[in-house]
């Protein structure tokens, strides 16, 4: 199926939500929710999806690129505000009870919305398209596999500058460099690489701090390939292990090991979050450990699904997730194995293989 058609069904798909969601048409703002559903990948733009047609508001910059990238939709090119022009598309769609994703506008925005919309019922709605972005489809799943590809053939190429003397924000630069070079869009968020005892900041940024002997160096790292992200994390020592990072290594390694063992359809976030949780407390870790066992990737870096104990929903296949137990001794030093996982129908399957065990020393020449 190509990606054009791919969007029509995309689209179908959230039309069959309309009913349970008591709207009979929907305003969607989020960038990214526009880029699933009609393949546009310019910005500043909204879509309105009623039960019949589907609405491009867009502006002169990008009407010629919107007809190349799309099918099946009219194309508006406002030249008032992007409400206004809204307003009036939805009134005259006579599109009835409009939702509006109420995570991605302001008060402003709506006030603003509800003036040109006069007499409609705007209602508020969170997460239909997000839900529906959790499960991937083929097309996702092939560009989030380049992305990953991309991360790490880049992390292979850089590990020899990985020497004594180079500093954190040197390797973070020839990383995303190099995944840039590989075909990446750009970074999928800028590139973490902490090293020693700042490896305890679990989103550290990159510093003028050089690389010892002796260090542990911790990369946190993606790249986007069409609008899609990969995401992971490695911590590699120099020369050896220093005597912490002996204790905190393979209890974390440990603890993913055996949230990935469970991952697989079917199965409560919550309960694979707590699979790691509960190994590191009984290492005495559990309050070292504080933040989310991972995220739903896909055309954001961070989206639905979350990992963590706050979110009860439940795998299904398609899903792309990270597992990311991490353990921080503030002032010591942390360590956090991150792994791309795309949910199967029978398990799952880790779209990453960085080799993290055993650990990866990297000795001077
Ligand atoms: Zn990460
Ligand atoms: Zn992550």
């Amino acid at each position: 199926m190509s990606q054009p058609d791919m969007t029509l069904r995309r689209r179908d798909r959230l039309v069959g939500r309309f009913r349970r969601e008591k709207v009979d048409a929907l305003l969607v703002t989020n960038v990214h929710n526009v880029r699933y559903l009609s393949g546009f990948r310019g910005e500043d733009s909204a879509l309105l999806v009623t039960r019949g047609r589907t609405f491009l508001l867009t502006d002169a910059r990008f009407t010629e690129q919107a007809e190349a990238e799309t099918r099946g939709l009219r194309i508006i090119t406002r030249k008032q505000g992007m409400m206004r022009a809204a307003g009036v598309a939805a009134l005259k769609a006579e599109a009835g009870r409009l939702g509006v994703e109420a995570e991605n506008m302001t008060l402003t925005q709506e006030k603003e919305l509800r003036k040109w919309a006069r007499h409609m019922e705007v209602r508020q709605t969170c997460g239909m398209v997000e839900r529906l972005r959790m499960v991937k489809d083929a097309t996702e799943i092939a560009a989030i596999r380049r992305a990953a590809g991309i991360a790490e053939e880049a992390f292979r190429l850089i590990l020899p500058q990985v020497r004594p003397g180079k500093t954190e924000r040197e390797l973070a630069l020839a990383l995303e460099r190099a995944m840039v070079d590989l075909g990446a869009d750009a970074p999928a968020f800028p590139a973490i690489v902490a090293a020693g005892e700042r490896s305890s900041m679990p989103h550290a940024v990159p510093t003028g701090r050089r690389i010892r002997s002796g260090d542990a160096v911790l990369f946190d790292w993606g790249a986007r390939w069409q609008f899609y992200h990969s995401d992971l994390t490695r911590v590699v020592f120099l020369d050896r292990i220093p005597a912490i990072f002996q204790r905190l290594y393979p209890v974390v390694l440990a603890a993913q090991r055996r949230a990935l063992a469970s991952v697989r359809p079917g199965r409560g976030v919550r309960a694979i979050d707590t699979v790691a949780r509960a190994y590191l407390k009984a290492h005495r870790h559990g309050k070292h450990f504080a933040h989310g066992l991972g995220h739903g990737v896909g055309l954001e870096i961070h989206e639905a699904p979350g990992l963590s104990p706050r979110q009860d929903y439940r795998l299904k296949a398609g899903m792309v997730i990270t597992i990311e137990p991490g353990v921080y001794v503030p002032g010591q030093g942390g360590v956090r194995i991150e792994d791309l996982v795309l949910v199967t129908r029978n398990g799952h399957e880790v779209l990453t293989s960085t080799q993290k065990s055993p650990e990866l020393v990297l000795s001077g020449p």
